[in-house]
């Protein structure tokens, strides 16, 4: 390990880390596996917002080749007026959505009385905005499935690997981290995205890493070359954001692809999923 790495790390000696874990952590939903040769597409809306949406938007990423959708239901917004998500009802609306599908499914989870209501899902995101939850985060390691825990806009990655730290100590290791853009003072994008964190999150942990490049740039043009070079840093896998129609979505729309540039965008990384494109999936 380079000098600077072992000095950026300082005397944490986390189980997140790969001196104490050489392997790769492989993380296994369904059909779908992280932290090996996979190159996976979570795609979806940013918010479940009927059952007819969903179900529409589900068929179509997976005819364009996504291998697990995502949707919230419960919604973090910065303002209390905007749209909070649908709750308990879009529950069963994502699950439909998987049954019909074979999609394995992801959701945000903002608080840890919600686990029972969201045990049908597959992998429960931890949002930017609660990476830094730690009764949350301690509670989701005391249950086994996997985790999505999204990096904070203004966390370093130390940072991230600590809050990781908290899900792990308590045996949980089923967790995937995400790159999804942090704050700086470039103001055309929504966040800037910190690509070089993938191959460093790589040296330093065992943990598998995704990019979300649609929070990371806010752009739906950018979506596409980040994409493609999310793979090139090495991620395990991209979460797009996909909406029927982007201008009518509840949340998020401004950086929403639609139906035909997320096809586009899947043609586009076909050389670049190896193994998993081969595969037929
Ligand atoms: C999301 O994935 O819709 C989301 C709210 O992401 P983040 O927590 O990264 O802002
Ligand atoms: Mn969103």
């Amino acid at each position: 390990m380079s000098d600077w790495i072992k000095e950026y790390i300082g005397d944490f000696d986390g189980l997140v880390l790969r001196k104490n874990h050489p392997e790769n952590t492989i993380v296994d939903m369904g059909d779908a596996r992280f932290g090996d040769d996979e190159r996976h597409i979570i795609a979806g809306p940013c918010a479940v917002e009927s059952e007819k949406q969903i179900l529409h938007i589900a068929r179509e990423v997976k005819r364009a080749g996504a291998t697990l959708l995502r949707g919230g239901i419960f919604k973090p917004r910065t303002s209390p007026y905007d749209f909070q998500g649908r709750g308990d009802e879009a529950v069963k609306w994502l699950v439909k959505a998987k049954e019909e599908t074979g999609l394995p499914v992801v959701s945000e989870i903002v608080d840890i009385s919600q686990l029972e209501l969201m045990s049908p899902i597959d992998m429960l995101q931890v949002g930017a905005r609660n990476m830094q939850n730690f009764e949350m985060l301690k509670k989701l390691g005391r249950q086994n499935k996997p985790i999505l825990l999204k990096r904070s806009p203004a966390s370093t990655v130390k940072e991230l690997l600590m809050a990781a730290e908290y899900i792990m100590a308590e045996g949980n290791s089923n967790i995937i981290l995400c790159e999804r853009g942090i704050r700086t003072f470039e103001n055309a994008t929504r966040n800037t995205l910190d690509l070089a964190a993938v191959p460093l999150i790589k040296m330093v942990s065992h943990l598998p890493v995704i990019v979300d490049p649609s929070h990371g740039t806010g752009r739906p043009e950018l979506i596409a070359p980040m994409a493609a070079a999310s793979f090139s840093a090495g991620a395990s896998g991209i979460m797009i954001e996909v909406h029927s129609n982007p201008e009518e979505a509840l949340s998020d729309g401004k950086q929403a692809v639609d139906l035909k540039e997320f096809s586009r965008i899947m043609n586009s990384l076909k050389g670049m999923r190896g193994q998993f494109m081969e595969r037929g999936l």
